[in-house]
């Protein structure tokens, strides 16, 4: 049997009731945003490591934000794919993301926990107040109306996460009775480390063997857009949803 139909048998056994989706940006690469590191992870030769973090904004917030504004543009231009539109069937799932994109909400998800943030939201450097910001900026680097910079409504590397998130993320995949861990490479810590309180079943989806594949109950190496959708149909037949 091949891992797809073990878990695809594991989800008509068990009868999951408690559902949450834990993703990466491994999720929108079918989307066409590119992964910090896969292919086209790169941004003018600059890591992604170089550029998203507070040092790098104090010393250079012109730069910072030209590749921001690009990552903006792609973003705006993509599309939520199949593996998006398939968690967003799940009537009662908790989806728990890395991602910055806001992929899973334009594909019609409505419970989702943004650990790091979303690149369309603003934070002014003095004020601290946030701001939505869809479109792209007639210059760079945007501006509060106190003067002050923006910077993007992220979390960059060796930043805490925002206030309750990661808490509220624990509690729901202690409770689930079953986790889909799908395209993160699992080494963005405090993030990854919340795969291991799953007491219930986990399956990944991810092409390539992570830094979670071993403590996962299935590891299906597919891509999210061919496997998402027939663990999501599973799980609905399932619990007659
Ligand atoms: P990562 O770049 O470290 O790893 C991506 C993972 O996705 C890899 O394991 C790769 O094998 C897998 N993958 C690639 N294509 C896939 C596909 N089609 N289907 C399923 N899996 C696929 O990403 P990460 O673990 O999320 O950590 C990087 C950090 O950077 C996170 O905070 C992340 O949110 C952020 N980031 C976000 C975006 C976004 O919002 N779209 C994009 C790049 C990075």
């Amino acid at each position: 049997m091949s891992d797809l139909a073990e878990a695809i048998e594991a989800i008509s056994r068990t009868k999951p009731q408690r559902v949450v989706v834990f993703t990466g940006a491994g999720v929108s690469a079918e989307s066409g945003i590119p992964t910090f590191r896969g292919a086209g992870g790169l941004w003018r030769n600059y890591r992604a490591e170089d550029l998203a973090t507070p040092e790098a904004f104090a010393r250079d917030p012109f730069l910072v934000w030209q590749w921001y504004e690009w990552r903006r543009g792609l973003i705006r231009d993509a599309q939520p794919n199949a593996a998006h539109r398939a968690v967003a069937r799940l009537p009662n799932a908790v989806v728990v993301t890395q991602n910055v994109d806001g992929l899973h909400a334009r594909g019609g998800a409505t419970n989702i926990i943004e650990l790091h943030g979303n690149i369309f939201r603003l934070r002014c450097v003095r004020e601290g107040t946030e701001h939505d910001a869809f479109d792209a900026f007639e210059s760079l680097p945007p501006r509060c109306k106190c003067g002050a910079l923006f910077r993007p409504g992220v979390v960059w590397f060796g930043e805490m996460l925002p206030a309750g998130a990661l808490e509220r993320a624990a509690e729901e995949i202690r409770n689930a009775d079953l986790l889909l861990v799908i395209g993160t490479s699992g080494v963005v810590q405090p993030a990854a480390s919340l795969v291991a309180l799953c007491g219930g079943t986990s399956i990944e989806i991810n092409p390539q063997t992570s830094a979670l594949s071993s403590s996962c109950t299935y590891a299906i190496a597919a891509s999210a857009a061919e496997a998402t959708p027939p663990l999501v149909d599973a799980i609905l037949e399932a619990t007659n949803a």
